[in-house]
């Protein structure tokens, strides 16, 4: 082994969805497995890995700053560029002087390989596979904090909604292995994490090309012992099925009652333009069998204002029904154009972008209100939660004046909740009673443990 003190340094930056997370992760282990140290603070690295993002013109941007600030604090280190941005505008990134290595998607887990190539010659080097022809699937774990971890399950997408550029980038849709995924799930409940978040880009086409299906996956990871709590990342409307949501209401040990659902629209006219494979109708479906089956469950919702095509009355449709779902929280973003996507070909209305904030803004008033009334039904229940660490910096006074350090966590159904700190309890479920909403953090209530 390596002695520390001459072992490589290695930092890693990562923008974007889970999903890079978790793979920058495993970035990290092959790295380790090469001899490289993660860069402490304040250490000089001798090589930065920056894992993009595309979603927006926006994120595009963010890690063109980013790359060039790396290389003006460090411009002796090495500078590794991959992820979505890389693999739909890698002439754009290597660009960016400072940049030595561009990877796209299918190439980002064969890092060694290319660091080696750059060693021998030190001549800039920029690889990635079409997305169409992309076939394989890396799997990756990343442990987020103490207690929860991201298992990558599926990627790619091949769904091509007119306004994403995310099939391009990650190619078609891949699968890991059921078998493969209890496997990794065993090792986070060897590891003690106690929970598991089920990543992908579009995880309900899980199996599309192995042939198993999604719902048997849930099932096989709902047997690993140890694991006290799976999460659905996010999950298509027309995907989730009747028969999962059943399942979760009634057969599960370990998933949560909390779902993520991306609405987009909600207007016909509008999920039509961006090519969604449901209707307004459908989804109120599954809202309502969700509320009926688990009515304390958290539904959070994904919605684009001010997409192409949506008119001041498809506008005002699309309000009206989304204010009439019983759903817990909106996350509302901008219409983004995005270079190379169909919707740009669209023969319809384009919402200027001050109108897109104003619809944002809105659309944030029903997500806030909703919130606040899902938080206040839970008012003086009793509900699980997950203590995972406690707050830095954080004391709150006692009516004696005392300071008290305080914890954190989430329930079940995924409120945050602090309480007064005990350090035995992190990494445990204890029953909390919640006792209000704490006025001074955002989305965040004040829990006392009843039981250990
Ligand atoms: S389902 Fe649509 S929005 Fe989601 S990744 Fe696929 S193409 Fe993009």
């Amino acid at each position: 082994m390596t002695p520390e003190y001459i072992s490589p340094k290695a930092a890693f930056f990562t923008l974007g969805c889970k999903l890079n997370f978790a793979e920058t992760s495993t970035i990290g282990k092959i790295l380790a497995d090469r001899g490289f140290r993660r860069a402490r603070a304040g250490e000089t690295p001798d090589l930065c890995v920056v894992n993009t993002c595309s979603v927006t013109e926006m994120a595009d941007k963010k890690a063109r700053s980013l790359i060039r600030r790396l290389v003006r604090k460090w411009p002796d280190a090495t500078i590794v560029v991959t992820g979505c941005y890389a693999q739909l505008k890698p002439d754009e990134v290597s660009e960016i002087e400072g940049v030595d290595i561009v990877l796209g998607s299918n190439e980002k887990l064969r890092i060694g390989e290319y660091l080696d190539k750059w060693e021998s010659t030190h001549s800039p080097l920029k690889v990635s596979t079409e997305s169409l022809e992309i076939r394989t699937f890396s799997p990756s774990c990343e442990r987020g904090d103490r207690t929860r971890y991201w298992l990558k399950v599926q990627d790619g997408c091949d769904y091509y909604c007119t306004y994403c550029t995310i099939p391009f980038a990650r190619g078609r849709s891949r699968s890991g292995r059921i078998a493969d995924l209890v496997e990794q799930a065993e090792s986070v409940a060897a590891a003690g994490g106690k929970e598991i978040v089920i990543t992908g880009v579009n995880i309900g086409e899980f199996g599309g090309d192995t042939g198993e299906k999604f719902l048997d996956l849930l099932k096989a990871l709902d047997a690993v012992e140890g694991i006290e709590r799976y999460r659905i990342s996010s999950i298509e409307p027309n995907l989730l099925t009747e028969e999962i949501i059943r399942w979760i209401a009634t057969e599960s040990r370990a998933f949560m009652p909390h779902f993520h659902i991306p609405l987009q629209s909600g207007s016909d006219r509008v999920l039509k333009l961006m090519n969604r494979r449901y209707v307004t109708e459908l989804f109120a479906q599954r809202i309502s069998l969700i509320r009926n089956l688990i009515p304390d469950a958290f539904i959070g919702v994904d919605v684009i204002a001010g997409a192409r095509g949506e008119t001041e009355e498809e506008w005002e449709k699309s309000r009206g029904f989304i204010d009439s779902l019983g759903v817990t929280r909106l996350h509302v973003f901008p219409y983004s154009e995005r270079p190379g996507t169909a919707a740009l070909k669209l023969q319809a209305e384009n919402v200027a972008p001050a109108e897109r904030h104003k619809r944002v803004h809105a659309l944030q008033e029903i997500s806030d209100d909703k919130m606040h009334r899902f938080m206040l039904s839970l008012q003086g229940t009793t509900r699980k939660v997950l203590w995972e660490h406690l707050i830095k910096d954080s004391e709150e006074d006692t009516p004696q004046g005392e300071k008290i350090p305080m914890m954190t966590g989430l329930t079940d159904n995924y409120i945050r909740i602090i309480a007064p700190a005990q350090e035995e309890l992190l990494n445990t479920i204890t029953d909390v009673r919640i006792l209000g909403i704490d006025t001074s953090r955002a989305e965040t209530m004040i829990g006392e443990v009843v039981s250990c």
